[in-house]
């Protein structure tokens, strides 16, 4: 079957997940069976083949597994873009809004140079208020973000939308409801 068939298939639905009438999608059933955690990754990196990228940029916590993936195989740096309060040197921190209220995120104030080229990378966007903190953040820094890049879509909730409307290039590898 086709590659998104494969992947859609490897990741596990669980209702009612964190609350009553939710629909959670678990990459951890993914992350596990080697040959689509393989071709998640070969179908993240693949559209940047012959793009010089400096860094990845990951969001806490599955964006870091998979960013660490994207990174050794692109030859690319690794960044962390974590929840407040985690990282030890000097930070720089954003709020973002998530379904119900607000969080802040952070991550090293000397993680990017101006003008370096960063792929964000995270297992799912739904609103994409975790996506459009982390895409702030980086810009403050001057990074130039080449894309943002996602296993999973939820198209009804708007996040592709809100993230193109900031100039970000979105790619995602599979879509639920
Ligand atoms: P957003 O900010 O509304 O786009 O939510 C995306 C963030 O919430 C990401 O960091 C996801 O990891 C997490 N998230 C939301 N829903 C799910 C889900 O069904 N499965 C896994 N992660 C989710």
């Amino acid at each position: 079957s086709s590659v998104q068939e494969t992947l859609r298939a490897a990741i596990r639905n669980i209702p009612d997940y964190p609350k009553p009438g939710v629909m959670f999608r678990d990459i951890t059933t993914l992350l596990g069976n080697p040959q689509a955690f393989r071709r998640a990754i070969d179908e993240l990196v693949h559209p940047f083949a012959g793009t010089k990228i400096d860094k990845i940029a990951g969001i806490e916590a599955r964006g870091f597994i998979l960013g660490g993936a994207m990174a050794h195989q692109m030859s690319a740096g690794f960044i962390p873009i974590r929840k407040k309060g985690k990282l030890p040197h000097d930070t720089v921190r954003i709020a973002y809004s998530l379904e119900y209220g607000v969080d802040e995120m952070e991550m090293h104030r000397d993680a990017v140079q101006p003008g370096e080229k960063v792929i964000l990378v995270d297992d799912l966007i739904a609103t994409g208020g975790t996506a459009e903190g982390a895409t702030k953040l980086l810009r403050q820094m001057g990074a130039e973000i080449v894309a943002a890049c996602f296993v999973i879509d939820l198209p009804e909730l708007g996040g592709r939308k809100k993230l193109e409307d900031l100039g970000v290039k979105v790619q995602t590898l599979i879509e639920f409801e």
